[in-house]
Order: structure tokens, then C-alpha cells, then sequence
């Protein structure tokens, strides 16, 4: 039975379906929504609506933009030649922040994770040896260094290795199951400058 308007019980459900947010969180989100000027409500709406619509898979490197190529993969200042390998594009923006990496990334939009059923087909791992036939020096694995992180890092190696591009693994100065897009700059720059041959 609804305690309230099934309006509010539709709004709590569907707030509920969104990630980390809880039945009580779910309540919170919907009362102020429903407290909010309706021309706010709708400029919010929009706003999801709008970038739903408009965002997009980079072609080239599978990070999330509004052009067809990011402007990463399109700039002539980036050094082409080296691609550093993330499992997401938040990963991506962590590295950006430094101001410090000039190559390029392949966002593989996942990891290999048997336990979920993620397989190596199931993320952007076809399209990564597709731009290895172009003229690369090497290829920094960026993945976090949770199990699934570690796993999908030598899988990736693996399948490098015969091609002769260089492949190597940011350091360990990353912590254990930590998530790159939660590491200070100077970890990561220090993760980056120790990467280790693979
Ligand atoms: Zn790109």
C-alpha cells in the first residue's frame, strides 16, 4: 500500500534504482525534489535528458565525450605513441589532473572479473590491439590494483607481448584495492614515473 501519493512512491523507487543510493537516501532525494521550484525540477530533468543524449564513447580511446573523437585522441600535442590503458574515464581525468602524462589513453570501460561474469570480450580490449597496428612504443597499464585490476593488467600483457610494443604496469605506489580516481596527484605521478616493465 502507498503511504503517501503513489507519485512519491514511484519517485522513491526510481531514485532507489540509482547506484549507492539507499531506501532512506531514496526518501531524502524524493521530498526535496518534491520542495524544489517546479522550474528547477525541470531545468534538472533537462540537464539528465541533455547529457544522456549528447555524451558519447570517444571512437578512438572510449572515454566519454560529446564529439565523435575526444579532444585528447584529436589533439597534435599529445604523444600518440604512448597509450596508457584505465579501466574508466573517471581514471582518465585523475591522470589529466596532473598535467604531467602527454600520451594518450584506451578507456577499456571495465575489467575482466569472472566472478561478475565480465569477460575479456565484454570490454574495449578488440578495439586496444586494433590501435596497436598503428605505430605505438608502448603501453602503460593503468588498471586499478584491485584482483580484477591485477588480472586484467597481465591478460593485457599477454596479448602485447608477441606484437613487441613495450607494455608496462604503473607501480605498486598505488594502494592495494585502491580506486585511481580516489589518489592524490603526487601518487599517481610517482605510480607513473615507477612503472615497471611487464
Ligand atoms: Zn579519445
Amino acid at each position: 500500500m502507498d503511504y503517501y501519493s503513489e507519485y512519491i512512491s514511484k519517485l522513491i523507487e526510481e531514485l532507489g534504482r540509482l547506484p549507492g543510493i539507499g531506501a532512506k537516501s531514496a526518501q531524502r532525494l524524493a521530498f526535496h525534489l518534491i520542495n524544489l521550484p517546479i522550474e528547477q525540477v525541470e531545468k534538472f530533468t533537462q540537464t539528465i535528458v541533455d547529457a544522456r543524449k549528447n555524451v558519447r564513447y570517444c571512437k578512438t580511446c572510449f572515454t566519454l565525450t560529446d564529439r565523435d573523437v575526444c579532444p585528447i585522441c584529436a589533439s597534435a600535442k599529445r604523444n600518440h605513441k604512448t597509450i596508457m590503458v584505465v579501466e574508466t574515464s573517471r581514471d582518465l581525468v585523475a591522470y589529466e589532473k596532473t598535467g604531467q602524462y602527454q600520451g594518450v589513453y584506451h578507456v577499456l570501460n571495465g575489467v575482466i572479473s569472472p566472478m561478475q561474469g565480465i569477460g575479456p570480450n565484454d570490454i574495449r580490449l578488440r578495439e586496444l590491439l586494433i590501435r596497436l597496428e598503428g605505430e605505438v612504443d608502448e603501453v602503460i597499464i593503468a588498471t586499478n590494483s584491485s584482483l580484477e585490476g591485477e588480472a586484467t593488467a597481465m591478460y593485457i600483457s599477454k596479448l602485447i607481448k608477441p606484437t613487441g610494443i613495450r607494455v608496462t604496469r604503473i607501480a605498486s605506489g598505488v594502494p592495494v584495492g585502491g580506486d585511481l580516481e580516489y589518489i592524490d596527484e603526487v601518487t599517481l605521478l610517482r605510480a607513473l614515473e615507477g612503472r615497471t616493465e611487464l
